[in-house]
């Protein structure tokens, strides 16, 4: 009989731990170490299976991809997400990635002056996208590549007073040297989204 008494129960199991989730993204002028950034800053565990976890977020948008790893950010087990942008013109048509993001970490490189300049403008697009967002989502200004600091073109005082204006951490690193660097960057953005 289809609609007998003895039902037979379903047992659903739940995971005890379901890690949440994070997504960051990272803007900054070309050239500035965003992508060696995204390789470098989840675990090492995790570049080792990179090439499997790499996804494209739109096969018709080459511009934007992600690496994934389930992280453990003070105890607890996080899945990052880390989206990698190429915009060639700045911050245009932005909005497809912002939405996405729950940090943002804006690059430059301390080598160029340029690069710096370019921050202030995905700086205010990310300010303005998330106006009376809530929650708002934590934005790091990141100097990258202080192995370079011969070729110094920015002052860490500079970098300073930028966050400052806009209110956002900031932090230098380099990359190619320092992963373990890299890596608790990532992890203050997870604290940051945590904290909200
Ligand atoms: P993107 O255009 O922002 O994605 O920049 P890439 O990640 O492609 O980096 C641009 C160039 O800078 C590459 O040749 C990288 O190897 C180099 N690079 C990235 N990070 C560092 C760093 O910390 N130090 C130095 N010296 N070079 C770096
Ligand atoms: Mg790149």
């Amino acid at each position: 009989l289809m609609f007998g008494k003895a039902r037979t129960c379903n047992i659903v199991t739940v995971p005890e731990h379901e890690p949440s989730e994070c997504n960051i993204v990272i803007l900054g002028a070309n050239g500035s170490g965003k992508s060696d950034l995204q390789e470098v800053c989840l675990s090492p565990a995790a570049l080792t299976v990179k090439f499997l976890t790499k996804r494209f977020i739109s096969e018709y948008d080459p511009n934007l991809d992600t690496y994934s790893s389930e992280e453990v950010v003070d105890q607890q087990p996080v899945l990052v997400k880390v989206m990698d942008t190429a915009d060639q013109d700045g911050p245009v048509n932005c909005e497809r990635y912002l939405g996405w993001a729950n940090a943002f970490i804006i690059v430059y490189s301390i080598d160029n002056r340029t690069s710096f300049e370019a921050c202030q403008q995905y700086l205010e697009a990310v300010t303005l996208y998330s106006k009376g967002l809530q929650p708002e989502g934590p934005v790091i200004l990141l100097g990258n590549k202080v192995d370079m600091e011969r070729y110094r073109q920015v002052s860490k005082a500079d970098g300073a007073a930028l966050a400052l204006r806009f209110g956002c951490l900031f932090f230098e690193v380099s990359a190619c040297l320092d992963f373990l660097s890299v890596q608790q960057i990532f992890h203050e953005a997870v604290r940051e989204v945590r904290r909200e």
